[in-house]
């Protein structure tokens, strides 16, 4: 699959490691929080530095975006804005580097 390709970190020049990380998203004026576990990206082993792989960065912005788009229009608040957790499988190294 090799979604996350060898890369040096643009940052510090650092060597950069597949791993899976989790990413926290909000959005302006929505109390609504997403927490998405597992995602596979780059991370710098010196400066930690992360780069998700475009596609896996556009395939979560399509699960999220209705998400907080459903949030932003609803009309009636019934219930607090909650916490939602998104989590993926957990993937062998080898499935993704
Ligand atoms: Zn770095």
């Amino acid at each position: 699959m090799a979604l996350v390709k060898k890369r040096k970190c643009p940052e510090c020049g650092g060597e950069m490691d597949a791993k899976l990380i989790n990413l926290h998203y909000r959005r302006e004026g929505v109390d609504l929080e997403v927490e998405v576990i597992g995602i596979p990206a780059n991370v710098c082993v010196k400066c930690f530095y992360r780069i998700i792989p475009g596609k896996v960065a556009k395939y979560i912005d399509s699960l999220v975006d209705p998400i907080f788009e459903s949030e932003k229009n609803r009309k009636e608040k019934i219930l607090p804005s909650p916490h939602v957790g998104i989590q993926f499988p957990f993937l062998g190294r080898n499935a993704y580097a």
